[in-house]
């Protein structure tokens, strides 16, 4: 029997995105895999159950289960969906284990070898696997366009016979994989850009992106080349020109996360007060609570005259590209473990092992079975 990869529909609400395409699908029946496709699980991307050429179409979710030995999601399965899965099958999906560990330990206790995409280790020959950065991709870019599309004022220069208009100013805050592309994005529309982040590495990105990066004018080099913590002082004085930069600001964009952490607040409600009115921010962090304390998660506000959006799921907005980028990552990831159309995972693979959450009964990642089982503190995720 060949290796049956199984697409259930998302049933999250407002998820449009599936974890397979059918170019991808293609990829997966030629390395001898047999997809298997719950009907409609790609209407949200407007593919027809016949674009999966070669594909069978189940239109009930518990017998699309039963066939599967591998299950793709975009979305952590619900406690229904998991309970249709058999034991051993193999799960890859963004599973969020720091949000749920109840769903964490019905994993375990059904036996099922589950691998979270957000645990994919951020090396360099993981790249081509990296959901986490290729749906961040498609956050900052849609960032950037909801910020241009909130605001009242043009982003590009323009000179026209009614006079020259002049270009908007747009801040980064956090200038990782999203918000690198919503700089490259508003640098495309035009706008004048400026960008910060706490890792200093980010300086040189921010800089070829045709943006100024923000920062205060110390030499932190300390001995051996190795960057010192700022001081009190130093801090304060960032502090106060990340103030100074948002006040001067048409739109802001925030991206600042720590993983598995709340977002850092780098917005107060004084410094909203202090905006422009009319000006916009879009908060891409509200989803872990918001990089701007005034943030409403899934809302958009007005407050003191300036617009504050914080969008939840920005990549099902992006539905199409997102689901081709990230089906793309789960062929890259599971390519190197298909061998004559049959699984073999591979656990001395260091990417198999780091994304591994879920196998055999046990939780294998560590800091979620301290989160689900207590007992000794671990620190290695
Ligand atoms: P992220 O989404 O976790 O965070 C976004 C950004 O917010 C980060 O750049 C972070 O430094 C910044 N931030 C956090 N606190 C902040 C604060 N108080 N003020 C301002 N900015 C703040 O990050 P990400 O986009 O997923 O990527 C982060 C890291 O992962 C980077 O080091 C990146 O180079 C690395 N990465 C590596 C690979 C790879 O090699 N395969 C792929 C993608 C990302």
């Amino acid at each position: 029997m060949p290796l049956r990869v199984a697409i259930p529909k998302e049933i999250t609400p407002g998820e449009r995105r599936v974890a397979l395409v059918p170019t991808v699908a293609e990829r997966f029946a030629r390395l001898g895999a047999k997809v298997v496709i719950e009907a409609g699980a790609a209407a949200g991307v407007h593919y027809p159950d016949t674009a999966y050429a070669g594909a069978e179409v189940v239109t009930d979710p518990a017998a699309l289960y039963a066939a599967a030995d591998v299950v793709l999601k975009v979305q952590p399965p619900t406690v229904e969906e998991i309970a249709l899965m058999s034991e051993g099958v193999v799960l890859v999906g963004f599973l969020q284990p720091h949000r749920d560990p109840e769903r964490v330990a019905l994993l375990r206790d059904r036996r099922i070898t589950s691998f979270a995409v957000e645990l994919i280790p951020r090396i360099s020959r993981a790249q081509s696997m990296d959901a986490l950065s290729s749906q961040a991709a498609v956050a900052g870019y849609k960032a950037a366009l909801l910020a241009a599309n909130l605001s009242g004022r043009f982003f590009p220069m323009l000179t026209t016979a009614a006079g020259t208009i002049r270009p908007a100013r747009v801040l980064v805050l956090g200038a990782g994989v999203a918000g690198l592309q919503a700089i490259a994005t508003a640098r495309r529309l035009g706008a004048i850009v400026e960008a910060y982040d706490v890792r200093r590495a980010t300086k040189e990105q921010v800089q070829s992106l045709g943006a100024k990066f923000l920062e205060i004018p110390v030499d932190a080099e300390a001995a051996g080349g190795y960057a010192r913590e700022l001081t009190a002082e130093e801090k304060q004085q960032e502090q106060a020109m990340v103030a100074r930069a948002v006040a001067e600001a048409d739109a802001v964009i925030t991206t600042a996360a720590v993983p598995g952490r709340p977002a850092p607040r780098l917005i107060s409600a004084e410094m909203v007060a202090a905006m422009k009115p009319g000006a916009v921010i879009v908060d891409l962090a509200a989803e872990t609570g918001g990089n701007c304390e005034l943030t409403r998660p899934g809302e958009e506000i007005t407050a003191h005259g300036v617009t504050i959006a914080g969008p939840l799921n920005v990549p099902s907005m992006m539905a199409e590209h997102a689901s081709e980028m990230y089906a793309r990552n789960l062929l890259a990831f599971l390519t190197p473990q298909i061998h004559d159309g049959r699984l073999e995972l591979d656990w001395n693979d260091e990417v198999i092992a780091g994304a591994a959450l879920t196998h055999a009964g046990q939780i294998l990642h560590a800091p979620t079975r301290q989160l689900v089982e207590g007992g000794d503190k671990h620190n290695d995720d």
